[in-house]
């Protein structure tokens, strides 16, 4: 490049973020994905590296955030707020470590804190004497938005601490992906725009001028530092931290003190996966010194601290090209949409396919094959298509009329959204998915007899049905074209070794519509024989709690319909048996009690789940009139709300312990 087209570019690229810096900040609304923005960013920060001279005071790699908005009022900073630096390589993270060795002249490594990096909006609020007497913004990190009837609004963020301390906190308001969702799915019913994503929901619910509206948004508080004049209240970082848990506030759990930036390499790692589990969005790590004075030492450019760095994910978003939409029958007939796209890296992985759910869905997103589209990566593995780029109109996608796999005539059965294939008992690709489903880990777990065999053993006219998998012998599968570790003696044993699979496993591999892993279950805590399932009436099973009217219908329809029990003889003629429920009993305190669990508890819920079962309860996924209690961890969700409507009684983890040892105290 000439001087000349350096400088327009930079030129250029200080226009662009400076729109977009409007975009997000102010409006909550941005345009671009923020990984767009931050290679923006970059290029800029690296052509004013490489030609200082046209480096500009006003440029937005010397400023924090924007300009902020007119609505609020203004609100001077005490201590001035930064901004972090930030990069997404491991490299360059460890020059940063490098650079503050030396700038330090450390002989040693030095203590570092890392933290995830919350994508929220931060906020500094002070406290007189213990009181909450202001919240602001961060705005421009000198002056911000005054926001303090708004922070009254958030019940994490206490107004009164346990000591009369003058000190000043930040942290990261932010908003639950799952109340996102919501407030996106209430928005779309409204027909109000869409939030972009929990950020700039976060964003938009804590900057309304009518702090009643923030209030109805479910809105939480991560706190980070702690600002005192009284330099004898702490000396490290992580000192601080815990004053904040004890003051009061929430911290993040997933904090760790480490030595050196190889353990901090190992946590970056570790969460660019993990954070999808989490319910919170957070897109990347803060990496800071420990030692406060070590900190000070090293003080703070124009824009962000030299003591602290960002790591930033890989992106959750990314524009791609659809290529085309492939139609898929499942084990019940459903036919779904799966967007084919142009391969991409994103979060770490080269997508190439991403979920559409419905046709309802490609309706509402008006989306066609050649549209480029916004694809996301959620909790779930296959990622899933968020938006088009705007008015790049190609019209919609037209839902098929016929069945991809037999030409069966599909049908939209009423209040539902999807659309099926109603040839059960004909359609090869409804057939081939029980089969593989029966097979499944979530099903019977018989082990080696995934998609490859199934498409094999229903070809050459082996299996028409998952119970023709019994009768299948070792020279049956001598005849597929086998590769070496599945061994037609390997697979033959599998197959034996499952012919007692629990009454959970057994229900819920026989693929009932509506009827999953979960439901399964709590029909064989009711039903612990076939027999007794089988001549099951409707009533019977609704008043099993979490068994609503269709899943009961489903199954009676089911156990009524001679081809399946045609399946359920020949199971049982070779000597396929269920074995009742999956739990054994230790005692029957729970008994006749429904137990809902919502929020994060200190050990996966399977164990809550399990310990409720032996103990003679039963577990629902939904909060109904027939909930006994809920057990309610951190972060609990619609669910807490509901319960507290219904006047159902909520347990700590504690209140649990307390009930499961037979001490009904905590009941009244
Ligand atoms: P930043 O978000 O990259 O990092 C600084 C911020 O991190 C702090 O202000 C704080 O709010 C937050 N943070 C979260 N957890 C923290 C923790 N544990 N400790 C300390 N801080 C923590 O920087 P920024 O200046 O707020 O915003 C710049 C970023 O915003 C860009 O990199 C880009 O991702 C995004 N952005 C996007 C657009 C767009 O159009 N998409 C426009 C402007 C900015």
């Amino acid at each position: 490049m000439t001087k000349e087209e350096i400088k327009n570019r930079i030129d250029e690229l200080k226009k662009l973020i400076k729109e977009n810096n409007e975009a997000y900040y102010v409006f909550d609304s941005p345009k671009i994905t923020d990984y767009e923005y931050d290679e923006m960013y970059r290029e800029l920060k690296r052509l004013e590296e490489e030609n200082p001279e046209f480096l500009t005071s006003d440029s937005p790699t010397k400023h924090v955030g924007d300009k902020i908005s007119t609505g609020f009022k203004e609100q001077k900073h005490k201590y001035r707020l930064y901004s972090l630096d930030n990069s997404n390589n491991y490299d360059d993270l460890k020059k940063w470590y490098d650079r503050v060795i030396k700038d330090t002249g450390s002989k040693n490594d030095i203590e570092l804190v890392v933290e995830l990096k919350i994508d929220g909006l931060s906020c500094a609020l002070s406290y007189e004497n213990g009181i909450l007497k202001m919240g602001a913004t961060r705005g421009n990190g000198i002056i911000g938005e005054n926001i303090t009837q708004n922070i009254y609004t958030i019940k994490d963020i206490p107004q009164k601490l346990n000591k009369p301390l003058n000190i000043e906190v930040r942290g990261e308001v932010y908003m639950p992906v799952t109340s996102f969702e919501r407030l996106n799915e209430e928005n779309i019913e409204k027909g109000i725009k869409e939030f972009a994503n929990p950020r700039n929901a976060a964003a938009g619910s804590l900057r309304q001028l009518d702090s009643k509206i923030t209030a109805i948004r479910d809105l939480h508080f991560f706190a980070y530092t702690l600002i005192s004049e009284d330099k004898t209240l702490f000396k490290t970082h992580y000192e601080a931290l815990n004053i904040l848990k004890e003051l009061g506030f929430t911290i993040n759990p997933n904090c760790t003190l480490v030595k050196g930036i190889n353990p901090v390499i190992e946590q970056c790692r570790k969460w660019e996966f993990e954070r999808f589990n989490l319910d919170y969005a957070t897109d990347g790590m803060v990496i800071k010194i420990n030692d406060i004075s070590m900190q000070n030492e090293l003080g703070y450019t124009s824009r962000a601290p030299k003591w602290a760095t960002a790591f930033k994910f890989p992106p959750e978003e990314v524009w791609t090209k659809l290529e085309g939409i492939e139609l898929s029958v499942g084990k019940t007939g459903a036919v779904t949409p799966v967007a084919k796209l142009t391969p991409v890296q994103l979060a770490g992985s080269v997508v190439k396919r991403a979920s559409l759910h419905n046709f309802d869905e490609i309706q509402r997103l008006g989306i066609n094959i050649g549209n480029e589209v916004l694809i996301k990566k959620a909790a779930e593995i296959i990622p899933k298509v968020i938006k088009k780029r705007e008015n790049e109109d190609l019209g919609v996608y037209k839902a098929p009329e016929r069945c991809p796999s037999c030409n069966a005539e599909l049908i939209k059965p009423e209040g539902e959204v999807l659309l099926y294939c109603p040839n059960k008992d004909g359609c090869p690709a409804q057939i081939k998915g029980r089969i593989e489903y029966w097979a499944s880990k979530e099903a019977m777990d018989i082990d080696g007899i995934g998609e490859s065999i199934v498409e094999k053993l229903y070809e050459k006219g082996l299996v028409n049905d998952f119970a023709d998998l019994y009768k299948l012998n070792q020279e049956d599968f001598m005849q597929l074209d086998l590769i070496k570790e599945k061994s037609s003696d390997n697979l033959y044993k599998a197959i034996i070794d499952s012919k007692t699979p629990t009454m959970t496993k057994f229900l819920t591999a026989l693929s009932i519509k509506l009827i999953g892993k979960e439901t399964a279950d709590l029909i064989a805590q009711e039903f612990p024989t076939l027999e007794s399932i089988k001549n099951a009436e409707f009533e019977d099973l609704i008043k099993i709690d979490g068994i609503g009217d269709k899943a009961a219908k489903s199954i009676i329809d089911f156990f009524r319909d001679e081809k399946n029990l045609q399946i359920l003889k020949k199971l049982e003629e070779y000597g396929v048996h269920p074995q009742g429920s999956a739990y054994t009993k230790i005692s029957n305190i729970f008994e006749g009690k429904t137990f809902v669990i919502t929020g994060t508890l200190s050990e996966p819920r399977t164990i809550f789940e399990e310990k409720i079962k032996q103990l003679g309860g039963k577990v629902s996924s939904s909060v109904s009139k027939k909930t006994s209690y809920v057990l309610a961890g951190e972060n609990p969700g619609s669910k807490f709300d509901k319960a507290s409507d219904l006047g159902i009684i909520i347990l700590s983890e504690k209140d649990f312990e307390i009930l499961s040892q037979g001490n009904e105290q905590v009941i009244n």
